[in-house]
C-alpha cells in the first residue's frame, strides 16, 4: 500500500494527479432526490435510486474527512437537492469541525433555494460564508416551466433569508436559447442591485435524452442542440448595455470573473463547450453511492463505497483515492462544433452533482 496514515493527516502528501495538478477540491453530491425537475437537468419521471445504495451521512462523514486529510481544502455539497436530505444539518456540522481545525478553508453548497429560508441561519452558524442559488429566470410562468415543480416565490425568499444570515450569494444561470435568453440584461441588474455575483453557464449534455432513429441507432440529444447558447454570444450581448472589465478573481472553481463597471458586481462564465478550462483542473466528484468521478466528462470512476464498506481502516480508503487520481485523464471531449452531441455522458447531472 502507498499510503499508510500517518499519526497527523497533515502529514499524508496531497493529492496530485499525472498532469501535475494538485486535487484540493472535492464536490460531494449527497443525495439524487430533488423537490425540482429542471428540464436540462432531469427527466420528469425520475427513478431515484434505492436507499441502501446512498451512502450513509456517517459514510459520507467518513469520505469527505479523509479527503481531507489527504489536502482537500475546498468542500462543495450538492446533489440533487442537497437540502432535501434528511438530517443533512448533521452532516454540515461534522464538516464544520474540519473548518474549525481550520483543516478545509471552504464549505459551501449548490442549491436550487427551495429550502434555504429553513436552513440560512443554521449553515451561517456551522461556517458556510457562501451560497450557491441556481437560478434561470426571475419570471414566474418560466421558472414553473423551467424547473417544472419550482415556485419562484420560495426561491427569492430563500435568496433573501442566505443574506439575512451573512452569506455571500452567487447565482448560478444555465443560458438557454429561447427560453431565458431575453431576461440576461434582467438579471446582470437584479443581480447587481442585491450585491449578487452571477455565473452563466453553458448546458451540457448529461443525462441520456438520446432518441432513436428508425434504423435503430441512437444519436446525441437534438434537445440539447436546440437549447445550447455559446456564452460568448451571451457576453456579445451583455457588452452592449453593460462595461464587463476582465477581472483575475476566482473562486477555485471554473468560472472566468469579469465585473461590471455599472452595478460593481461580478459576472462570470463557465464554458465548458466554448473554452475548455480543464488544464486547470483542481477538482473531482464524489456521487452519492460514493463513485468517485475524476472528470465530470468521462466515464472512468472509483467504487469508493465498496472500499467504505469492505473496512474500517482509513488507509484503505486514503490509498483507493490516491490510486484514482493517478488516473485523471487530462480532460473531457463534450463538443458541440460538429452540430451534434459529441461526448455525451448518460449520467444525469443530478446523480454527479454541479
Ligand atoms: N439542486 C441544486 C441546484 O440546482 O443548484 C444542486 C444540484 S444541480 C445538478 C447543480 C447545478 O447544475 C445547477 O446550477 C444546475 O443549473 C446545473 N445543471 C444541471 N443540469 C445541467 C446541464 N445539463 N448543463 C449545465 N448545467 C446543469
Ligand atoms: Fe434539481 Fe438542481 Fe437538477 Fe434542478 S438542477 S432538477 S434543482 S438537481
Amino acid at each position: 500500500m502507498t499510503d499508510l496514515t500517518a499519526d497527523n493527516p497533515a502529514d499524508l502528501p496531497p493529492l496530485i494527479d499525472p498532469f501535475a495538478r494538485r486535487i484540493d477540491y472535492l464536490r460531494v453530491s449527497v443525495t439524487d432526490r430533488c423537490d425540482f425537475r429542471c428540464v436540462y437537468c432531469m427527466s420528469e419521471q425520475m427513478q431515484f435510486l434505492p436507499k441502501q445504495e446512498l451512502l450513509t451521512l456517517e459514510e459520507l462523514d467518513r469520505l469527505c474527512t479523509s479527503f481531507v486529510d489527504l489536502g482537500v481544502r475546498k468542500l462543495r455539497i450538492t446533489g440533487g437537492e442537497p437540502l432535501v436530505r434528511r438530517n443533512i444539518m448533521w452532516f454540515f456540522e461534522r464538516m464544520g469541525r474540519h473548518l474549525q481545525s481550520g483543516a478545509l478553508r471552504e464549505l459551501t453548497l449548490t442549491t436550487n433555494g427551495s429550502q434555504l429560508r429553513r436552513f440560512a441561519q443554521d449553515l451561517a452558524q456551522i461556517g458556510v460564508k457562501r451560497v450557491n442559488v441556481s437560478l434561470d429566470t426571475l419570471d414566474e410562468a418560466k421558472f414553473a416551466r423551467i424547473t417544472r415543480w419550482g415556485r419562484l416565490a420560495q426561491v427569492l425568499d430563500g435568496i433573501d433569508a442566505a443574506q439575512e444570515a451573512g452569506m455571500a450569494v452567487k447565482l448560478n444561470c444555465v443560458a438557454l436559447k429561447g427560453q431565458n435568453d431575453d431576461e440576461f440584461h434582467a438579471m446582470v441588474e437584479w443581480c447587481g442591485a442585491r450585491g449578487i455575483d452571477l455565473v452563466f453557464i453553458e448546458v451540457m449534455p448529461m443525462g441520456d435524452m438520446s432518441i432513436s432513429s428508425e434504423d435503430g441507432a441512437v444519436s446525441g440529444d437534438p434537445m440539447r442542440l436546440d437549447q445550447y447558447l455559446s456564452l460568448e454570444d451571451v457576453r456579445r450581448q451583455l457588452a452592449e448595455r453593460w462595461t464587463l472589465s476582465d477581472s483575475a478573481y476566482s473562486t477555485g472553481g471554473p468560472a472566468r470573473y469579469t465585473r461590471c463597471e455599472e452595478t460593481g458586481a461580478k459576472i462570470g462564465f463557465i464554458t465548458p463547450l466554448s473554452h475548455n478550462f480543464c488544464e486547470s483542473c483542481n477538482r473531482v466528484r464524489v456521487t452519492c453511492t460514493g463513485q468517485l468521478f475524476m472528470c465530470l466528462g468521462q466515464d472512468d470512476d472509483a467504487d469508493l463505497r465498496k472500499v467504505l464498506r469492505a473496512s474500517p481502516d482509513d488507509a484503505e480508503l486514503h490509498d483507493a483515492i490516491r490510486r484514482a487520481i493517478a488516473r485523471k485523464p487530462k480532460g473531457h471531449d463534450f463538443d458541440y462544433s460538429r452540430q451534434r452531441v459529441d461526448g455525451q455522458m448518460p449520467r444525469h447531472m443530478n446523480v454527479t452533482g454541479g
